[in-house]
């Protein structure tokens, strides 16, 4: 029946519901429809919108939508009278008697979801996570609905006078419905809420984005048009039936991108992407390897979803190729059925429901979640039910307790120190240890959903520099850092200051005799504010105390040449090779003789342990190195003897050295096990271990590397022995680096 043109706006939208519905459903009933459409319009006869137009012009519009996913009747009813018991006298009661059960439970379930408040104090919020979780188990129509309600009322957002009112609905919109419409797999429907939600929420950003893309329309159109021409041709050649569509990527993906790998848009090179949809999965495969053979796919982005769907049940190709120009773009390959599944996730179900099977994938989502509320039920905490909710619609987010049971939500991949820092940033300072789920961990850990975590302090405690590369939020590290920087330079103004006193003992300088006006005039020469950051400067090593003294004493030196003038100076002022600088807080296990805690630390390049002769020079910049005296770098170092300080390892303390051993095996079953057997009858601590092959002239042979905690050269001597006797071991090494 062609649409009556004198009918109203609304009685045309009814019709042209009705035709869209029987043509995707041409043998169900529409009588019920029809009737719904009567009733609906005769309770909200009296509404209007915010727009102004006739109130009835959103349920029709939400129909629409569902019509356009090809949802059942009851669906489509749903959709006309969704409103009817939230906004006007009609009950449950009433839905019921004139429409059915089925219809009655879903419109209730809707009307109960418009009343949910997502935006409460936590455990309300939990609640409603609850109860909407309910009502989708209850029947997937309830929820499907009311993505359809929701996006209706965000493509018109723009109607609502009230700025709180339309931010609020956004901000709704993005964390709530669209994870769930992603969860159901409903790419198209979440693509929209996005985009619609980022406009009313970062308007600026969105418009700029938009802007780009459009400005940019016309070359890229054209860029796609030639990709999609070649690949059209070589899939022809190849006997591979298919549709390739080329498209550019929406405004909020763009944004996200930005935002997750800190880009500018320029810098977003896969703005375009092109789909292709084929007819069988040989066939998605085949295009894989047509499109590789055209272009040059960048490592690491080809993904296979196909063998391992994505827990929504997303199934297709993807890879990233280096196009002509050099623009990169994406392409992705799924079959007719994966990309209904991809557009339309649970909705596609309902198109099969009548004649043949559906696919198992809407089961599977109404597992997810069975699985989810039957797991709430146990769940005393809504708190943590609210976490578990979330954790599966925010993957990237890890959330954790403290023993009181508050939640603590981190990044992916966050550490105990993350949490200690997150708590307060007093209990991140003093962070000695933790545990996790009653254990003591490492703070290296990596922590998990559902983790309880308690960080053990110890008051005088201080952060580490290696903790720098183990925390994964901002205000940990910016913390560390602040206090890192903090204590170095203290130590530094300490340690410049004894290394001056003590060169000026050596030289028989009397620094006592010498005024503050000479200290801050040799500080006025290096550029310095203060006699402090003179004395910083020597701590630093950035210059040798004797240059010092010159500036300071001249009269002393007189007749010496000025050492600061030598040409030579600055080819050995190079920083000896010994790795990135290193400076910790001091290497507690090493005494510099005359001096207390003098910043040292262990030279990279031979990485000394207790027992092992050693000796300190000065260098540029990070304090006093210690090396070993059989270091290779010494002798070249050594030249400079005023920069040699003597070391000593100090007693007393028992902390470990990490020491990397290469072992030299037969290539036989069984030698590993009898290694690590002598290293825990020992009590040793492997940080790391690696076995591999090694083929040799003739015999082959395994090649072990690995890192051990060891207390002194002592112990590693014994270790290597008790190796060494073990048949099969050729040889043990131990590894300067
Ligand atoms: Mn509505």
């Amino acid at each position: 029946m062609p649409p009556d043109v004198t009918a109203s706006p609304v009685d045309q939208l009814f019709a042209e519901l009705e035709a869209k519905a029987r043509e995707a459903r041409p043998r169900d009933d529409f009588a019920p429809l029809e009737k719904a459409f009567r009733f609906a319009s005769q309770h909200h006869k009296l509404q209007t919108r915010e727009s102004g137009e006739p109130y009835m012009i959103h349920p029709l519009m939400v129909a629409h939508i569902l019509a356009d996913m090809r949802m059942d009747v009851v669906s489509l009813e749903t959709g006309l009278l969704h409103d009817v018991v939230e906004d006007t006298s009609v009950t449950v009661e009433e839905v019921r008697k004139a429409f059915g059960e089925e219809v009655a439970r879903c419109v209730d379930g809707v009307t109960k979801l418009s009343k949910l408040d997502f935006f409460s104090a936590e455990d309300r919020q939990a609640e409603s996570f609850r109860k909407m979780l309910l009502a989708m188990v209850n029947d997937l129509r309830v929820i499907i609905v009311k993505l359809a309600d929701r996006l209706h009322n965000m493509r018109t957002l723009g109607h609502i006078p009230q700025a709180e009112r339309r931010e609020r609905i956004a901000r709704e919109t993005i964390e709530i419905y669209a994870p769930i419409a992603h969860r159901l797999g409903m790419g198209k429907m979440r693509g929209e809420l996005e985009d619609l939600a980022f406009l009313h929420l970062d308007p600026e950003a969105s418009a700029e984005i938009s802007k780009t893309i459009e400005t940019h329309r016309e070359t890229s159109e054209a860029f796609l048009q030639k990709i999609r021409r070649t690949v059209e041709a070589e899939l022809r050649r190849e006997g591979i039936p298919a549709r390739v569509d080329g498209r550019v990527k929406r405004a909020y993906s763009v944004y996200q991108k930005m935002k997750r790998q800190k880009i500018n848009m320029d810098q977003v090179y896969d703005l375009l992407a092109l789909r292709i949809v084929t007819d069988s999965v040989k066939n998605c495969y085949g295009a894989l390897g047509v499109i590789h053979n055209e272009w040059r796919p960048i490592p690491g982005r080809i993904k296979d979803f196909i063998a391992i769907p994505r827990p929504n049940l997303y199934q297709s190709l993807h890879t990233s190729v280096i196009g002509p120009e050099g623009r990169h773009f994406e392409v992705q390959i799924r079959t007719e059925e994966m990309h209904r599944i991809a557009e339309e996730g649970i909705a596609a179900h309902w198109k099969y429901k009548e004649g043949r099977k559906g696919p198992a994938a809407d089961e599977q989502q109404i597992t997810w979640l069975r699985h989810l509320v039957e797991w709430q039920s146990d769940v005393q905490d809504p708190g943590e039910f609210m976490s578990t909710l979330k954790v599966d619609l925010y993957p990237d987010e890890v959330y954790t307790f403290t023993p009181r049971g508050r939640v603590i939500v981190l990044p992916r991949d966050a550490t105990p120190i993350d949490f200690a820092y997150a708590i307060h940033s007093e209990v991140g300072q003093a962070c000695a240890g933790a545990k996790v789920n009653g254990r003591i961990v490492p703070l290296r850990y990596t922590l998990r959903n559902g983790d309880i975590v308690e960080i053990l302090t110890q008051p005088g405690h201080q952060p580490s520099k290696d903790w720098l590369a183990l925390v994964k939020t901002a205000r940990a590290r910016n913390k560390i850092k602040h206090l890192i920087n903090a204590n170095e330079h203290t130590k530094a103004i300490e340690i410049g200051q004894k290394y001056l006193e003590k060169e000026a003992r050596r030289l028989g300088v009397q620094l006592s005799k010498i005024g503050e006006e000479e200290l801050q005039r040799a500080a006025g020469d290096y550029g310095y504010a203060k006699i402090e950051d003179l004395y910083a400067g020597l701590g630093y090593g950035k210059m040798s105390a004797r240059q010092a003294l010159q500036k300071i004493a001249p009269e002393h030196f007189a007749g010496e040449a000025d050492e600061a003038a030598t040409p030579a100076q600055g080819a050995l002022e190079t920083t000896p090779a010994q790795g990135p600088p290193s400076r910790d807080d001091g290497d507690a296990v090493i005494k510099v003789r005359g001096v207390d805690d003098l910043m040292v630390y262990r030279a990279k390049c031979c990485n000394p342990i207790r027992g092992d002769a050693i000796v300190g020079y000065v260098t540029r910049g990070k304090g006093v190195a210690v090396h070993s005296k059989m270091c290779p770098n010494v002798q070249n170092l050594m030249y400079e003897v005023e920069r040699k300080i003597d070391v000593e390892w100090a007693r007393n303390t028992a902390d470990p050295f990490p020491v990397k051993i290469m072992v030299h095996t037969d290539d036989r079953p069984g030698l590993l096990a009898q290694i690590t057997s002598i290293l825990s009858s020992d009590n040793t601590n492997i940080r790391s271990l690696e076995a591999r092959t090694e083929s040799h002239a003739n015999t082959d042979g395994a090649l072990i590397e690995m890192t051990v905690d060891v207390r002194d050269k002592k112990q590693l001597e014994k270790l290597v022995a008790a190796m060494r006797r073990i048949s099969g071991i050729r040889d043990v090494e131990r590894m300067l680096n």
